[in-house]
């Protein structure tokens, strides 16, 4: 895992640039002022440029950004300018929905970085059936496909019960991050990056504004 010395809420929002710089870059636009990306982003001006300053010198004088190398760039950062391939352990109704998402996703968007290269279950019944074109497959065949398929990431979308087991099995699979979507607290090694996604945490703050 990378030893990253930017603060991680500029990692964070260089993922928000790269999706500014995307939709610009579809749009045929050679070139993005620090004002236009921050406008487009939510984010002042003066941030993005102290945010690009920890990676390097990117800009020119007068023009800005040029489009095409920011994004390039910005990609090669975040380790999402070859493919990234992930698996999904627990292809339930949230696992289902994410391997979808992501199939359709990477159908559809040229370049679109995240691969699902594994679709996990426990469940006999639903080992053999497939999810736009992925077959789902007993959680034993994980170590293997990550060999073989270059797995360097997984969503754990199973039983908060089952969570740290599956994590178990990623991480001895040779799993280096994990996205956690089981309300369980998950521990792992220091090696092993581990970000926790919770729509229902999400929704009791929101409410809190009502
Ligand atoms: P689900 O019951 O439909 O699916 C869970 C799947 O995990 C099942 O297919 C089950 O067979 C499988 N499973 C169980 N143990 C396993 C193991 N050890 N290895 C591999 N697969 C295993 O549940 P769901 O609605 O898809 O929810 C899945 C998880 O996501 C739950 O923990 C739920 O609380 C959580 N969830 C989180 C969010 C969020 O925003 N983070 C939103 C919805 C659901």
């Amino acid at each position: 895992m990378r030893d990253t010395t930017a603060p991680e809420v500029v990692v964070r929002r260089l993922a928000l640039y790269l999706r500014v710089l995307n939709a610009a870059s579809l749009d045929d636009q050679e070139y993005i002022s620090s004002q236009e990306l921050g406008e487009r982003a939510g984010i002042s001006a003066a941030q993005i440029r102290k945010d690009l300053a920890f990676f390097g010198e990117f800009g020119k004088q007068g023009v800005g950004y040029e489009v095409q190398f920011l994004q390039g760039e910005i990609a090669r950062i975040l380790n999402v300018d070859r493919p990234v391939h992930f698996a999904i352990i627990g292809a339930g109704e949230l696992g289902i929905a994410l391997a979808r998402y992501t199939q359709r996703r990477r159908q559809l968007e040229h370049g679109y970085p995240f691969w699902l290269s594994g679709l996990f279950d426990v469940d006999l019944e639903k080992i053999g059936q497939l999810v736009d074109g992925a077959t789902i497959e007993h959680v034993d065949a994980l170590p293997e496909r990550v060999k073989q398929k270059g797995i360097r990431m997984a969503l754990i979308t199973v039983p908060a019960a089952a969570a740290q087991n599956a994590a178990n099995s990623a991480v001895s699979a040779g799993v280096r991050a994990i996205l956690n979507f089981a309300p369980a607290r998950v521990s792992l090694p220091a090696n092993v990056r581990l970000h926790d996604a919770d729509v229902t945490l999400d929704l009791h703050h929101l409410a809190y504004f009502l």
